[in-house]
């Protein structure tokens, strides 16, 4: 979380002040999500998303909960029957780049009929698969992606174009720790779904963007909270959304806007992995072995060649403030990351650390 969009939350708590300036007597967590006062935050929060986003009129924007892991089945619950035939489980095909990718494949198992397009577990998931080379069933309803594997640090810089490689089906993207961090190519997506807590707001919210002729498929066991056409035609409000994530995460839209929008955050956020992964690759001590072409820039997964200095090295870093550094426990190492909140400047202090940890253990 930016640390102004936090103080100007503190300063609200107690009493919220409209855009006049006029303080209405509550806080953002004691008002109804049906009054006029949180209706108008809810309203900014999103015509702010969709025009930093860009995001085209013919997608819905949906507030929901229940994070990305919820998104791994409400999503099969309401899109695996796009194309289904009349009697059969729908279609679902996933590209395997990662831990959250293969999540997403065994969880959308209990709804649908999976198929495995491409995967890079065997290379250890170091590199994404050629997209020419990704075998996608015709009467597939969709193929999901995770954008951003943050716990491999494996990135698309490219979103993939299912028309241009002969298939109708749509494509799903697992936003969730890339959003926000560089512009979205909506004419190859159907339907983007990411938890709120990486780069847009606090946890409890989770955003979906869906193109509308999508919509209105859901298998009939799919929760009605979970359905989105339901969540859609009710302005996410079918039941009480997580009023405070969305404040929260409309006052982190504003704070984009002020920093000059995505555009801006993508340059700063090329500067700061750029600068990170120049300081592993030129040095004898780190390394990062994802493909440079698919590196991510939102998580730098990075691995002291010996592994014995590991425990002094997080040692020092929180000495020095710098903190959450140790890598996910299925994969090791260390690992950054760089959301859209850090500054440069924090990734300067990394790297000289980095610098000065390596000259004192050569
Ligand atoms: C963090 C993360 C998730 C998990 O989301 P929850 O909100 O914890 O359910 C899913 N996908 C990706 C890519 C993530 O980074």
């Amino acid at each position: 979380m930016p640390q102004e969009v936090l103080a100007q939350a503190a300063s609200e708590m107690l009493d919220w002040p409209d855009t006049t300036g006029r303080r209405c007597g509550m806080g953002v967590m004691e008002m109804s999500h049906r009054g006029k006062e949180f209706m108008s935050i809810c309203a900014h929060a999103e015509s702010t998303l969709r025009s930093l986003l860009a995001i085209p009129e013919h997608f819905k924007i949906l507030f929901m909960q229940g994070g990305g892991l919820a998104e791994n089945a409400i999503v099969p619950m309401n899109l695996s029957a796009l194309r289904a035939q009349p009697g059969h489980r729908g279609q679902t095909d996933f590209v395997l780049t990662g831990s959250w990718s293969q999540k997403s494949f065994l969880e959308a198992q209990r709804y649908s009929e999976t198929h495995l397009a491409a995967s890079a577990q065997a290379c250890g998931f170091t590199d994404i698969p050629d997209p020419a080379c990704w075998q996608i069933r015709p009467g597939a309803s969709y193929v999901h992606i995770c954008s951003n594997e943050t716990i491999h640090g494996v990135e698309f810089h490219a979103l993939p174009d299912l028309k241009s490689l002969g298939s109708d089906a749509a494509l799903v993207v697992d936003f969730s720790s890339q959003v926000a961090s560089r512009p979205m190519d909506w004419g190859h997506v159907g339907l983007a779904f990411g938890g709120a807590q990486k780069n847009l707001g606090p946890a409890g919210l989770t955003v979906v963007v869906v193109r509308e002729d999508l919509l209105g498929h859901a298998l009939a066991i799919c929760p009605s909270a979970f359905n989105y056409q339901t969540v859609a035609a009710n302005g996410s409000m079918y039941n009480t959304p997580p009023t405070y994530a969305i404040y929260m995460a409309g006052l982190v839209f504003d704070w984009l806007q002020r920093q000059g929008g995505i555009a801006a955050m993508e340059a700063k956020n090329i500067a700061k992995s750029q600068a990170l992964y120049q300081a592993i690759d030129t040095s004898g001590l780190y390394v990062n072995r994802v493909h440079t072409d698919c590196r991510s820039r939102m998580n730098v997964p990075f691995f002291l060649r010996d592994e014995a200095l590991n425990e002094a090295f997080l040692t020092g870093a929180s000495a020095a403030g710098l903190l959450q550094l140790k890598g996910h426990k299925s994969v090791g190492g260390m690992r950054a990351s760089l959301y859209n909140a850090m500054s440069l400047t924090g990734v300067q202090s990394l790297v000289a650390y980095m610098q000065d940890f390596e000259q004192r253990h050569a």
